[in-house]
């Protein structure tokens, strides 16, 4: 492996992608600095995320915390019908975490000395040998290499590619969370060691339990995580749905808390109608559920002289393989492979890594609209059917 000591790498954006990236350069030898447009640490962002291989990859065997302490696990996959008798069981086992669980472990191991809270990119400039990131503090920064993990709203994508927008799929996740010990007894047994699935009229909601909000793994104090994917027409609906408390509209995610009550209100009714009873008590007894946009977004590169676009930032697909994570991983480990290999030459190792990844990307993003058509368009999700399991490069895999 290539060392590049005395050369300094930036990544912009610090969340699992980002903080992956960024372990992953400093041990090639950079010095390695991440800026996140957030100003608080963001270890309470509560979301569910089904682990793949690759998203733990860096816990196996190059950080002190081990998989098994940050994730959750169950055996069965089970589809629930109506009165919740059991459509659809087989074995199967997954292991699930939750966004601040990976997101402090990953942090811990980066250290804060180097991790810059509040610096929102706002351009870059290339120039022979270095990049100059310009933030709107007033900050400047230059480095060797730049990795942007900015997510879906990505600067770089917007910089680079301004024409490109991200299409919104026709319907929008509703997720939350609940306590294991403020189920019934009844949902609590049923639901607790499943990948569980109730299914609709063009609506689906998967049901996994993750580590409680400070990362416990005691029954009881777990929570409960759901995605209810639910069709919203484009434009006045959809528009209606995604503004705020505050009046603001919110493209991408209306936060917990900022949802209108009448929303939420509504979701609560529909989930006894639309829903097994299980499921449907997981959304009722949600206190702030909350709403992300479903969209596809796909870049025609992400390589560019020496920028680097990764994760979301580059594909962002829809949630139907739980691969979203993974993907932002991936990228960060075949850069790190590629950097390795190259020599020192930056831009050569961006360019000869850059392929892989946008077939993977267009894969992804192929097969996961295939699956939210499947769900929200034709009704032709079939209980136990493989092309529809989770999976970055297929199903299990
Ligand atoms: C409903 C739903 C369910 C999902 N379930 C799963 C799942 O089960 N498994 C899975 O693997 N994935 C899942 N995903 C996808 C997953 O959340 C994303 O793919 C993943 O978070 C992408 O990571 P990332 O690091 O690329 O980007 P993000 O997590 O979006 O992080 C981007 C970071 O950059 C920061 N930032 C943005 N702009 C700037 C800027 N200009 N300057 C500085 N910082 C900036 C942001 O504040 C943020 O911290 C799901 C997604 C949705 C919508």
């Amino acid at each position: 492996m290539h060392r590049y000591e005395g050369a300094r790498a930036a990544v912009v954006g610090g969340s699992i992608g980002g903080l992956t990236s960024a372990l992953l350069l400093r041990e090639l030898g950079f010095a390695v600095d991440v800026f996140e447009r957030t100003p608080e640490q963001l270890d309470h962002r509560g979301g569910g995320i089904v682990l793949q291989p690759i998203t733990m990859r860096w816990f196996d065997g190059r950080s002190a915390r081990r998989i098994d302490e940050l994730s959750t696990h169950s055996s069965r996959l089970r589809y629930l019908g109506t009165g919740d008798g059991i459509v659809h069981e087989e074995p199967a086992s997954w292991r699930y975490t939750s966004w601040g669980t990976v997101y402090r472990a990953l942090l811990g191991d980066f250290g804060r000395d180097r991790y810059h809270l509040g610096e929102h990119c706002g351009g870059f400039q290339q120039h022979a040998e270095t990049v100059e990131l310009r933030f709107v503090s007033g900050r400047t920064e230059r480095a060797d290499l730049v990795v942007f993990a900015d997510g879906i709203g990505s600067t770089a994508r917007r910089r680079l590619f301004p024409d490109l927008q991200r299409t919104y799929a026709g319907y929008v996740g509703w997720r939350g969370t609940v306590r294991e010990d403020a189920l019934s007894p009844r949902t609590h047994a049923l639901l607790a060691d499943a990948l569980t699935y109730s299914v609709g009229d063009r609506t689906h909601c998967v049901l996994y339990t993750i580590p409680g909000m400070d990362g416990e793994l005691a029954q009881g104090r777990r929570l409960l995580n759901y995605v209810w994917y639910r069709n919203v027409a484009a434009g006045p609906p959809l528009q209606e749905l995604t503004t705020d408390v505050r009046g603001v509209e919110c493209p991408v995610t209306v936060a917990p808390g900022a949802v209108q009550r009448r929303y939420v209100d509504e979701l609560k009714a529909a989930a006894a109608a639309e829903l097994a009873p299980a499921a449907a008590e997981a959304v009722v007894r949600t206190e702030r559920p909350y709403v992300q946009v479903v969209c596809d977004v796909r870049v025609p590169a992400m390589a560019d002289g020496r920028v680097a676009i990764i994760g979301d930032a580059a594909f962002a697909a829809r949630p139907h393989a739980a691969a979203g994570s993974a993907k932002a991983a991936d990228d960060a480990w075949a850069l790190y492979e590629h950097l390795g290999a190259a020599g020192g030459d930056i831009p050569a190792a961006l360019r000869s890594w850059q392929p892989a990844q946008l077939a993977l990307g267009n894969q992804l993003l192929d097969r996961v609209a295939a699956m939210g058509t499947r769900s929200q368009v034709t009704n032709t999700w079939e209980p136990g059917d493989p092309d529809l399991r989770f999976g970055l490069r297929g199903p299990g895999r």
